[in-house]
């Protein structure tokens, strides 16, 4: 038989029931397909310009990984290309919650990445260039001052790389707050509403079909994570992208061993507001093979064998299911998006087990704290770790926006003002050429985001 989860320990939070609209408007000047961070403030920015904007959302606001990650909101070992994205996202992190009238749980704690040996130090140090590009407090801190963020930790450290002005907000009610605060600026948001695919006129967007009718419109932004590449392959568009799982626990409140953000020995902590942790083995990536691993695999040749100490290779019912899942389908009959209204994998009882055992180990203090939960979400990636974020080439008005690969929740905002800037042709100062589709079927070379 194989193991799981003991069921009183996985995450209900997700199993609530769908509401699906009573009506659904008729236009709209842009329709956003998927209600994650990147989807919800790039509704926000859209309504506070007094745009017309409606959210199709298949299950739940922020039912997947947007609901599901550890809250780290960094700049910190940020990829050059998404420094941009990422300073505006601090900057809005800062003040959203004094903008939307609601909490989201944001605090600036800082990020610290401790590292147990001169190598790790020195690969850590090789982003400092970067942040000094980018004017950032990003500094190396010694041994004895990471042992003062990280108290009482049983093993001692060499030093760490350190970011005072990153921070961290509370998954489970940034996105909703902020969908809140679009709505009562003018935005529609529709929960349990599919889009099927899309209508087009003369090659162009015409309207989106979903699962509740059809709403006219001439802009759509696909914001679907771990969906996009099957949306997009149905509308005959190459998007590479992978599937990982990563598995996350939260625990009973607990002595106060770390202020913000660490990670050390493969292990990522970081205080609730409830006065509980978000814990999680980043050293565990579980990736299930699928028909999109073999067909992307070429692409993927890079970032994997950069990670592929960390990477935790099965195969089974996942293949069966994408394998039988059809490429394209009738937009009058039930989608593959209705027939997983949000994505809800089992955690990984193996990485549950090996975070308990980093906790014990890292944090004697911490041994009698008990895991109150278990939960995995599904992290969509792109070959080079960072996203896509362009109009489509082949059907204008189509605009694509994600593989936020992993950390898409702390440059979320950042992303949604930029993308708003892209859908109504403003400049936000963020230049997304970077983020082309492209770039991965043309000569650029691929340089995966190392996992700093
Ligand atoms: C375990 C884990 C830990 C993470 N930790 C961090 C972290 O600490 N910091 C960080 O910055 N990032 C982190 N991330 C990554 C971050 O959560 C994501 O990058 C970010 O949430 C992506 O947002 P999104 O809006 O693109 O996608 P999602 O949040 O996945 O939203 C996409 C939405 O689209 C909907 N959808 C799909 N297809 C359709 C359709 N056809 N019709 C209607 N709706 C549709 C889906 O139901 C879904 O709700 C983590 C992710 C995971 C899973």
């Amino acid at each position: 038989m194989s193991e799981s989860v003991p069921a009183d320990l996985v995450a209900q939070t997700w199993s609530r029931p769908f509401e699906g609209p009573e009506s659904i408007p008729a236009s709209a000047d842009i329709v956003i397909i998927g209600g994650g961070i990147v989807g919800v403030t790039t509704a926000w920015f859209l309504a506070r310009q007094g745009i017309n904007v409606v959210l199709c959302e298949k299950g739940h606001i922020a039912g997947e990984q947007s609901g599901r990650n550890w809250g780290w909101t960094r700049q910190q070992g940020r990829d050059a290309r998404e420094m941009p994205m990422s300073v505006a996202s601090m900057t809005i992190w800062r003040t959203l919650a004094a903008e939307i009238g609601e909490d989201v749980g944001y605090r600036q704690t800082g990020c610290l990445y401790a590292a147990r040996d001169d190598n790790q130090l020195d690969e850590y140090a090789s982003w400092l260039p970067i942040a000094d590009e980018y004017g950032l407090d990003t500094r190396i801190i010694s041994g004895e001052e990471v042992a003062r963020h990280v108290r009482g930790a049983t093993v001692s450290w060499k030093g760490g790389l350190y970011t005072a002005s990153d921070g961290r907000a509370e998954p489970h009610k940034a996105t909703p707050a902020i969908a809140r605060a679009a709505a009562r600026n003018g935005a529609t948001f529709l929960t349990a509403c599919a889009v099927r695919g899309l209508e087009t006129e003369t090659g162009r967007v015409s309207a989106v079909v979903t699962e509740h009718g059809t709403i006219k419109t001439p802009v759509v932004l696909c914001a679907a994570g771990a969906w996009s590449s099957m949306f997009c392959r149905s509308l005959g568009i190459s998007l590479p992208q992978l599937k990982v799982r990563g598995t996350v626990v939260r625990t009973a409140p607990g002595k106060s061993v770390v202020n913000g953000s660490v990670f050390g020995d493969q292990t990522g902590i970081r205080p609730r507001q409830d006065g509980g942790y978000i814990v999680a083995n980043s050293g565990f990536l579980d990736h299930s093979i699928t028909p999109s691993t073999f067909r992307n695999a070429g692409k993927f040749l890079p970032a994997l064998r950069q990670e592929y100490k960390d990477l935790h290779l099965s195969i089974g019912r996942d293949f069966i299911d994408e394998w039988r899942t059809p490429k394209q389908w009738r937009l009058d009959a039930k989608s593959p998006f209705e027939k997983t209204r949000v994505l809800n994998p089992d955690p990984n009882p193996r990485a549950v087990r090996g975070i308990r055992k980093s906790l014990d180990t890292l944090f004697p203090q911490l041994a009698d704290t008990e895991i109150v939960e278990a939960w995995a979400g599904i992290v969509e990636t792109t070959p080079d770790v960072v996203p896509v974020i362009e109009e489509s080439a082949t059907i204008p008005g189509f605009h694509i926006a994600t593989g936020f690969s992993g950390h898409g929740f702390g440059i979320g905002p950042g992303a949604g003002k930029a993308i708003a800037g892209m859908l109504t042709g403003t400049d936000t100062g963020i230049d997304l050429s970077d983020f082309r589709l492209s770039r991965f079927f043309d000569a650029t070379k691929m340089r995966p985001q190392k996992a700093l």
